[in-house]
Parts: C-alpha cells; structure tokens; sequence
C-alpha cells in the first residue's frame, strides 16, 4: 500500500465515452470535462493516472500519452464503433476481462469508475486486484415511474438495479453537489457513511469575461440597438430542455426576441430532437434569429459565451451542470431550471436566476426581465464572474485525492471490501 505521501497509480475506467472526444459530440459532455480536469491536476501534482475507455474508433494508438503522467488506454471491446446507450450493456463483461489483463501487465492503486457501466465493468477487476474501487454516477436513472420527455427513450431496465448495487458494493461514491448525494442515498439508498461530495471546478482563464473591444462591441447591444443573445450549450438532447427555451423566446413580440444560439451536437440516438428543435425554430418563424453552432471546441466556446447576454440552462435533470459555472466564469448571468445541482451551480438573485416549471411563458418573463435591464445584467455577471473565481480544478482535485487518501489508508476501503467479498460467496 503507497505511503500517505507517495504518488499514486490511478486508473480512471471510462467505459462509454473517451476522454479524446470533443465535449459536446458523440456522449461526450460533463463527464469528460470532469474527469479530464481532475486527471490533469493530479497527473501536474505527481501521480500517475490511466484512463481507460472502449475503443469506439479504430483510430487511436492502444495507448496515447496525453502529457507526462497522463494516458488512455484504448480497451478493443465490442465492434470499434460508437454505440447507442442501450448497447453497452453488452460489452461490459468483456471489457472487465481486458481490463483486469490490463491491469495485471501494470497495476495501478485504485480504481475510479464513472457512470454505471464502467462501475459494473470495474466491479469484479478491483476484487481480483484488491483495490479500492471509487464511483462516480454523473448522472442516475430516473425512477421507473417518472414520465418520458418527449423524445426520450425509456431507461435499460439493468441501469437502476446496477446503480444501486454499486451505491452497496463500492468502497466508496463521489457525487458532485450535494443534490447527487441526496439522490444516491434516496433513489439508491446508499450508505450516507459512504457518499463523498466532491465538488467540480472551472478553468476560470479559458472562461473569462470579455478582454477585447470587438467582444465588448458584440456585447453593446443597448448602444448598437441590435439583439443581446441568448446561449444554450450541451448535447442535444430531450433532457437538457433547449425545446423549452425556443417556446419561450418564441412567447416574446419578434421585435424584443434576443437571438438564440444553440451550441452542442445530438448524441448517437438523437437525430429526432434535433429535428424536433429545427422544427419548433421554423414554425415560430425564428430561423433568422438562431443559430445552430453544431459542437463547438473549448477555446470557440468560450468566446461564444463571453459574447452572450445570458445563458439559459433549462435541463430537466443535471447533477451539477457545469455549463452554468463556465457562463458564470465568463461573467454571464444564467438562467437555469429551479432543480437538482443547478441549484448549486445558480445562485439565484447574485449569479443568475432559478426558473421553476416547464411553462414557457414564466421563462420568457424572466428573460425579458433580464435583458431589459443592463444594469441587473452587468451586477448579476459581475456576482458570477466573483463566484466562479472561488472554484478551481486544483482545488476538486486535492479533495478527490484526499478521498483516495482515506480509503488507502484503509480507513473505509479495506473493510468494506471484505464484506463485499464475502458477501458474494
Ligand atoms: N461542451 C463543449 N462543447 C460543446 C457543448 C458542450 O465543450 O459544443 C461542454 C460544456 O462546456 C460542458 C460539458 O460539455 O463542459 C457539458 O457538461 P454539463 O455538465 O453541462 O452537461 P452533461 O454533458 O454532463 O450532461
């Protein structure tokens, strides 16, 4: 076992999406950002860190090096393809096996699995090797009860049962916010005893406020008497509700209608909402004032939102939404649904506003509040900007490794492990 000081060989398991997609295509989003800061930071401060993800593309090297102390490792289970959700499922089995070879060729010291998949996949591999085994959802399953969004296709019936016997097996659960905690030990009454909140961070100098006059001059919509902008940023689909945000802009007179820029890609299995949310552009007759960017890259997206009057963050269900602490970063108010982590992410009335309920016309009210008022606008980003300053990548890293620290030191882990163990037999 490494001494409490000694740099660590972490294995990060990252089944369905790899860390080398662009956030925003594919099933890329938060969770790569995520893991791909965390792993950064600890990669800077010494430790050695793997991430291991399925080859979805025949492309890449078994191994590509992404800076010292830092690599993926492509795992060849299942066809090198994306796969839609439901698939996965399939290859879990065969990609616990590769990694447990893999792991036997170069061992690491924990291992960290994110989303469910990987956790399931992970399971046996961390019992065989005797490590401690850390999970991280991002997202869980909504109650089988809960109504569809239009569009939505019914959750695997295997993905509740997985989560919450990972909430039972793991060493230990790393949520998000505090909303992701609560949902861990009510919807997978999980052990409150082993739940740590780590919180996520932003990289505050890649989203900034604007720095140059052409970015002040797109922003200066009351003295050039054009339209502010209205940005929403993520994967294109139904649960991140950007259909709530056009039949709101839609509520609006034309002539007080800001423009509207959709930013992200669909996922594989989203082809009809984007078609839906093409529709409901056109039928409002608002093709002129929308623009879909399609996946935009880190350092475009940034000057995007910099360039933005205010962001709106509508989702359904979001575990912290990190889309609101970059707009926040980047000095921009938001204006988010009144649920879940974005409760976390907003705080309303000093860095945005929280907007409860699905009708468009209360969402539209409180956009045209906003833009109305320059000064709001201004000392709501300004509370933003100040916000964001005080979360760092640096900093959720140091907790996440505080965490591995306290299972290492066999303060949890080593228990729990046994019993889980014996509790199979
Ligand atoms: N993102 C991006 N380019 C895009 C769309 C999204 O880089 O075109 C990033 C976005 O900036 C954020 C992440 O993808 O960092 C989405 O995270 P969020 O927590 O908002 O949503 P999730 O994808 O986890 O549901």
């Amino acid at each position: 076992m490494p001494s409490s000081a000694a740099p660590l060989r972490i294995g990060f398991v990252m089944l369905h999406t790899s860390p080398l997609d662009v956030p925003g295509t594919k099933d890329a989003g938060g969770m790569n950002v995520v893991v791909r800061a965390q792993a950064d930071a600890l990669a800077r401060a010494g430790h050695e860190v793997t991430i291991f993800t399925r080859r979805s593309d025949p492309a890449p090297p078994a191994r590509t090096v992404l800076e010292s102390g830092l690599a993926v490792v492509q795992i060849d289970a299942g066809p090198p393809r994306l796969l839609a959700k439901g698939e996965h499922e399939g290859v879990m089995g065969e990609f616990g096996a590769l990694l447990d070879a893999e792991l036997q060729r170069a061992p690491v010291d924990l291992l960290h699995a994110e989303h469910w998949f990987s956790g399931i996949a992970a399971l046996p591999v961390a019992r065989r090797a005797g490590v401690p085994l850390v999970q991280s959802y991002h997202s869980i399953a909504a109650p089988p009860e809960s109504p569809l969004t239009d569009g939505e296709r019914p959750e695997s019936p295997g993905r509740l049962a997985g989560e919450r016997r990972l909430a039972h097996e793991v060493d230990l659960v790393i949520a998000v916010s505090e909303a992701e905690r609560r949902t861990v030990l009510e919807r997978l009454d999980g052990d409150e005893d082993r739940v740590r909140v780590v919180p996520l961070g932003v990289d505050t100098e890649l989203f900034h406020p604007c720095a140059t006059r052409d970015c002040e001059e797109d922003r200066d919509w009351f003295g050039s008497g054009g339209r502010p902008e209205a940005i929403v940023v993520g994967r294109l689909h139904p649960l991140k509700g950007f259909d709530l945000v056009i039949e709101a802009v839609a509520v609006l007179p034309p002539d007080q209608r800001p423009m509207l820029r959709i930013v992200g890609a669909p996922p594989p299995d989203g082809d009809d909402y984007v078609r839906a949310l093409h529709e409901a552009v056109a039928r409002h007759g608002m093709l002129c004032t929308t623009a879909f960017d399609g996946a935009l890259r880190r350092g475009e997206l940034a000057d995007r939102i910099r360039r933005a009057a205010v962001m709106l963050v509508p989702s359904h269900s979001e575990t912290f939404g990190l889309v609101a602490l970059e707009a926040a970063a980047s000095g921009i108010p938001v204006i988010a649904r009144d649920a879940g982590g974005l409760r976390e992410a907003v705080i309303d009335g000093e860095t945005g506003v929280l907007v409860a309920g699905d009708d468009p016309r209360v969402w539209a009210d409180a956009l045209s509040a906003l833009l109305a008022d320059p000064d709001r606008l201004a000392a709501l980003g300004r509370g933003a900007r100040a916000h964001a300053l005080t979360r760092n990548w640096g900093a959720s890293a140091d907790r996440l490794l505080e965490v591995y620290r306290e299972l290492l030191a066999g303060a949890r882990g080593g228990a729990q492990r046994e019993t889980s163990v014996v509790s199979k037999e």
